[in-house]
């Protein structure tokens, strides 16, 4: 997509602090931390959201859901950590790429806003 400033985080047309990088995901600190840990973790296929996942993208979901384990580990999240998608105009998404907020570092509150 060539409007989608994720896809150009991806292919590396707009520079961003990479975390972790396959053939398929990608991750990064967001620039807006609302943690101490705040990573972003994206597919680098275009998903516009959550709403947009379909069945071919199983195994490409499953492989995020552990690597975002993985980057926690790193990152020092021993105490647990919060893993936030935002889906939609009421789930208040602002960039339509598919993409899972990794948040850690501070406890975190409940209910969320
Ligand atoms: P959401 O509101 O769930 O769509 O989250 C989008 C996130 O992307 C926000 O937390 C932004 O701070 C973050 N973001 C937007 N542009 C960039 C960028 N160029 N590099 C890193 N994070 C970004």
């Amino acid at each position: 997509m060539s409007d989608c400033i994720f896809c150009k985080i991806a292919s590396k047309e707009i520079p961003a602090d990479i975390i972790y990088e396959d053939d398929n995901i990608l991750a990064f600190n967001d620039i807006s931390p609302q943690a101490p840990v705040h990573i972003l973790i994206i597919p680098k296929k275009h998903i516009a959201s959550a709403d947009d996942i379909n069945y071919e993208d199983q195994a490409l979901l499953g492989e995020i859901i552990i690597k975002i384990k993985e980057i926690a580990a790193k990152a020092g999240l021993i105490n647990g950590y919060r893993i936030v998608n935002n889906c939609g105009e009421d789930g208040f998404q602002s960039v339509k790429h598919l993409h899972f907020h990794l948040l850690g570092g501070r406890k975190m509150h409940w209910p969320p806003g």
